[in-house]
């Protein structure tokens, strides 16, 4: 059984690593951004009223994060435990989690630099279907704009512009960083080093995690 929590800032390089470490694991990423993302586009009443707040890089209620997050590990392909992606993000969406009896074995911080972070998001390119991450430079597709996966063409997301980006640097600070105390008081925290090329991280999370 391995839930996992993946912390770390926006641009950290959750979501790639996230998708590594599933297909190794077989376990499914929880990505609550993900989740919200689809809603807005589903253009759902829900998928309105959360459109702005992800735009400008704030943060959905604890409320809403809980359910769906418990909905979601009602679904058979959890039991062999789950890969959290950007959740939890506020010491309210851990409690929250600690309670629903989510058992985690392992929560690893992804660690960058400032500097780093702006230029990681605002060169990100995404596959809206699959959520796979893409870097104009650091991680392009085969084709430019086009998914290797499936041929679709690939986004930028509305929120990796700079104003949206700083916000959600801010709000990073603020509301998520706490957990790393958090977490470490519980001693499941592992840090690793974020920059460098992603099968390098990669490496360095399956130490982590012994795989
Ligand atoms: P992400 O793809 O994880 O960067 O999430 C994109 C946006 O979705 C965030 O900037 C928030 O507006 C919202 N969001 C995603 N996950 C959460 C969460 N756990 N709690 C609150 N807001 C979230």
């Amino acid at each position: 059984m391995k839930n996992i929590i993946l912390l770390g800032p926006p641009g950290a390089g959750k979501g790639t690593q996230a998708d590594l470490i599933c297909e190794l694991c077989n376990i499914p990423k929880i990505s609550t951004g993900d989740m919200l993302r689809e809603a807005v586009a589903s253009g759902s009443d829900f998928g309105k009223k959360v459109s702005h707040i992800l735009d400008t890089g704030g943060l959905v209620s604890d409320e809403i994060i809980g359910s769906l997050i418990e909905d979601r590990l009602t679904k058979p392909d959890c039991v062999n435990g789950s890969l959290f992606d950007g959740v939890p993000r506020t010491l309210g969406q851990a409690t929250k989690l600690d309670e629903m009896g989510v058992n985690f074995t392992h929560v690893i911080e992804i660690s960058v630099d400032d500097s780093v972070i702006v230029n990681r998001m605002s060169g990100r390119r995404v596959h809206p279907g699959s959520g796979k991450n893409y870097h104009i430079e650091y991680n392009p597709p085969v084709e430019e704009g086009i998914d290797d996966d499936t041929g679709e063409p690939l986004i930028q997301r509305e929120d990796d512009n700079v104003e949206s980006i700083t916000n959600r640097i801010n709000v990073y600070k603020e509301q998520t960083e706490p957990l790393i105390d958090f977490y470490k008081h519980k001693d499941l925290l592992k840090v690793i080093n974020g920059e460098g090329k992603i099968g390098v991280i990669y490496k360095r999370v399956v130490e982590i995690l012994n795989l």
